[in-house]
Formats: C-alpha cells, sequence, structure tokens
C-alpha cells in the first residue's frame, strides 16, 4: 500500500497514523517494537536535524531494512523541511511523505515552493504536506505557561487553508487550532469547531495534527473523530522517554561501558510510549 492508500484507509476507518520523530537508533527500534506488536503502520519522521545527523542515505536504508526486519508498512516522512532543494533531495532519496514548512514565508511564496515540491514529488506518486499557519512552539519540554491570546492569531483560517491547498496542490494539510508543538505546563485548548471547519472546507485533503506530546489522550481521539485527523505528529515525548531511560540505565549501571548493552531498554523503555499512543491512535490491527 502507498502512502496515499494508508492515509485513504485511515480517513474512511476513522484512525490516525502516527508520525514519530526519530534522533537516534534506539528510537527507531523502539518505535518499530511497538508497531509490529500492535500490528500498526507507522510513519517515521526525521526534521532537517535528524536527517543531517544520520545521513540522508543512511535514513532511507535503516527505514527500507526495517520494513523487511520488522514486517510492517512504515512510511518515511521528511518533517518540517523549510527548503525546496532538501525536499527534492528526500524524493530522490526515496522517501514516502514530504512536509515542506514554507509558514514563515510570505502566503506566496510559501505556495510557489510548496508547488514546486508538489511537481517533484507527484511525479513518484508521493505525497506532500503544507502549512501556512506556524504550528507555535518547539518540541521541548517548555516550563512557562502558554499565552493564549497570542496563541489564537495564528489559528487555521479555513478559507485561506482552501485556497492555499488548492493553489500548492498539497495533499496533507497542518492544521492549527490550539495545538503546540511541545509540552507546556498547562494543556492548549484544542478548537473543535475551528477543525471541524477545516475538515468541511478541505474535504479531499487529508489534515495533520502537529504537537501531539502535549494533548490528551481524550483529545487526541476527539481530533481523529469530529476533525477527520490522519496524521499526529509525536517528538517530544519520545525524546523525554529516550533520556530519562538511558540516564535511568546509566545510574543503574555505572560501570558498564558498552553502550549496546544498556541500550535494550532504552528501546524498550520507547516501545511502551508508542504502544500507549498506537492505541490512542487506532491504528492497531489495521496491518492484515
Ligand atoms: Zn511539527
Amino acid at each position: 500500500m502507498t502512502g496515499r492508500d494508508w492515509l485513504e484507509k485511515a480517513k474512511k476507518e476513522n484512525f490516525a497514523i502516527g508520525a514519530f520523530n526519530v534522533d537516534s537508533l534506539d528510537i527507531l527500534k523502539g518505535v518499530c517494537i511497538a508497531a509490529q506488536k500492535q500490528k500498526s503502520p507507522i510513519i517515521l519522521e526525521f526534521s532537517q536535524g535528524e536527517v543531517d545527523y544520520f545521513g540522508l542515505k543512511n535514513v532511507a536504508d535503516l527505514v527500507a531494512n526495517a520494513r523487511e526486519e520488522y514486517e510492517i508498512p512504515i512510511l518515511l516522512n521528511l518533517d518540517h523541511s523549510k527548503s525546496v532543494d532538501n525536499c527534492l533531495e528526500a524524493i530522490e532519496a526515496g522517501f514516502d511523505l514530504i512536509h515542506f514548512d514554507g509558514s514563515e514565508l510570505p502566503i506566496d511564496e510559501n505556495k510557489t515552493r510548496a508547488a514546486e515540491v508538489v511537481r517533484a514529488a507527484h511525479e513518484k506518486g508521493l505525497l506532500v504536506e503544507g502549512e501556512i499557519d506556524k504550528v507555535p512552539g518547539s518540541s521541548e519540554v517548555h516550563k512557562e505557561e502558554i499565552d493564549l491570546e497570542f496563541l489564537k492569531k495564528s489559528y487555521t483560517k479555513p478559507e485561506q487553508a482552501k485556497e492555499f491547498a488548492d493553489a500548492a496542490g498539497v495533499d496533507i494539510f497542518a492544521a492549527v487550532f490550539g495545538n503546540v508543538h511541545g509540552t507546556f505546563a498547562i494543556e492548549p485548548e484544542l478548537d473543535f469547531e475551528l477543525l471541524k471547519k477545516v475538515r468541511e472546507t478541505l474535504p479531499d485533503k487529508f489534515l495533520s495534527m502537529h504537537g501531539g506530546s502535549g494533548i490528551s489522550a481524550e483529545n487526541v481521539r476527539e481530533g481523529i473523530k469530529v476533525g477527520g485527523i490522519v496524521k499526529v505528529n509525536i517528538n517530544t515525548e519520545i525524546r523525554q522517554t529516550f533520556i530519562e531511560a538511558l540516564k535511568e540505565k546509566v545510574n543503574e549501571e555505572p560501570t558498564q561501558y558498552t553502550y549496546y548493552k544498556l541500550a535494550n531498554d532504552i528501546s524498550l523503555a520507547v516501545a511502551a510510549l508508542i504502544e500507549d499512543k498506537i492505541d490512542v491512535l487506532g491504528s492497531a490491527g489495521k496491518v492484515e
């Protein structure tokens, strides 16, 4: 099944596929272990920083190997790429989904550049995600409160979203309706009425929800049910789980200098988190 087939299935059957950021091999393994156990499709995603860390070809090969080894459908996504060139390189390298994030550009320029990525991606049958309303925050644990009034200014305007998505030809649209990157002291309030409107205004597009880490299970389920969200991006919680597990192992075995002997338990900690996420997203058992 292609990326489009999977997202169509998710849309029809009302579930979402988790887009999990990978910034270490142990995270990659943990996510795959969980997906295999839950018989769930997954999206493994890499930001440009993560791509640079692994090397683009290594990313493509690691994911190709993981598909065989774990026998699960894995879609490979370039996450929040701000550069058309980087998007084109990823298309060449064998990614399935490309998120071109032009939300910091003037909207016309965002449209033109996104359209360029779409042309190259569609030639290979790949999908492109577009974004106009910058998802606020960053994938970190924030101690400060969220400024709700400030956030509201960045919410998606459905008509503008439709105009952009149609003109650029993107397949997936990153909706902003109160979701933020990272986790904050209080959970952001989500505007489901707005999300419903975005869904009605863009019936032919797939919708994604970024900032899945700081959102309660109940609200993620609601976003899938009422908002038709088919892709949920999760990063911060995975990073947190990984680093906490790493610290714990090092403390537990302070004289162990062979890293791979510590690594298995770290992957299993990540796998436990991902199993919970897969349960919330409703993607378990979708692989026949
Ligand atoms: Zn994001």
